[in-house]
């Protein structure tokens, strides 16, 4: 099986040219972020905020996350309901890098991930990809932009969704996420040695999706 990596920090686009280039390619999309805003929802439905006061392993002994495919799509399910599109709110993506530093959320995540891109060529997009969930991808790509680039692409998204948010409260959001998460001491965020190195600031999309494809051409060539 073949399997592309792509890490980097919140905004970076990678869910959307991981979505574009899995289709091109005919693989899987697996959004693993989904995975952990869902254990995240979790917490977040059970009354907890993010500094998690609860005994950890106890909730998750009585949560069943998973990833369906309809239509080919990633939906992803939380105790048997899809909860894909609650999954996609500030709060929602502040509790999913609050239970993403609990080592028993990362390892109720793993299997799940492993197995995913053990059945299936996948394109799977997260922060440990290619340093943890899948040490020996294909193709490790990190995919980074400036702050302020990633920022602004979350501010519009958010907005195009009627989300009622300010530029400066997604900034400061999205500095806080990748603060937690390069400095939590399981499976922080950084590049892979062997990854290759894709900064999109002052892309357009369409320039960052070649940019992608161009890196995964020569990256899986021959393997
Ligand atoms: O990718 P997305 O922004 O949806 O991810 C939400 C959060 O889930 C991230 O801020 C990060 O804390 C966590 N995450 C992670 N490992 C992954 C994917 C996401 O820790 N592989």
């Amino acid at each position: 099986m073949v399997s592309i990596a792509i890490d980097g920090p919140a905004g970076a686009g990678k869910s959307t040219l991981s979505r574009t280039v899995a289709k091109k390619l005919g693989f899987i999309y697996v959004d693993t972020g989904a995975l952990y805003r869902t254990v995240g929802l979790k917490f977040l439905n059970l009354g907890y905020d993010t500094d998690l006061n609860c005994e950890i392993g106890d909730v998750l002994n009585n949560t069943t996350a998973y990833i369906r495919f309809v239509n080919g799509e990633q939906r992803v399910f939380l105790d048997g309901n899809d909860v894909s599109d609650l999954i996609r709110t500030p709060k929602a993506s502040m509790m999913a890098s609050a239970v993403s530093a609990k080592p028993e959320v990362r390892e109720f995540l793993l299997n799940m991930q492993r197995k995913l891109a053990e059945d299936n060529n996948v394109v799977m997009d997260g922060r440990d990809i290619g340093t943890v969930v899948l040490p020996n991808a294909t193709l490790k790509i990190y995919l980074t932009a400036s702050a302020e680039d990633r920022a602004m692409r979350r501010y519009k998204e958010l907005c195009e969704k009627g989300e009622n948010v300010t530029f400066e409260d997604v900034y400061k959001d999205m500095v806080q996420r990748d603060y937690n998460d390069m400095n939590r001491p399981i499976s922080p965020l950084k590049k892979a040695d062997d990854a290759v190195l894709a900064d999109t600031t002052g892309y357009e999309f369409e320039q960052s999706l070649e940019l992608l494809l161009k890196i995964i051409e020569e990256g899986i060539k021959g393997k």
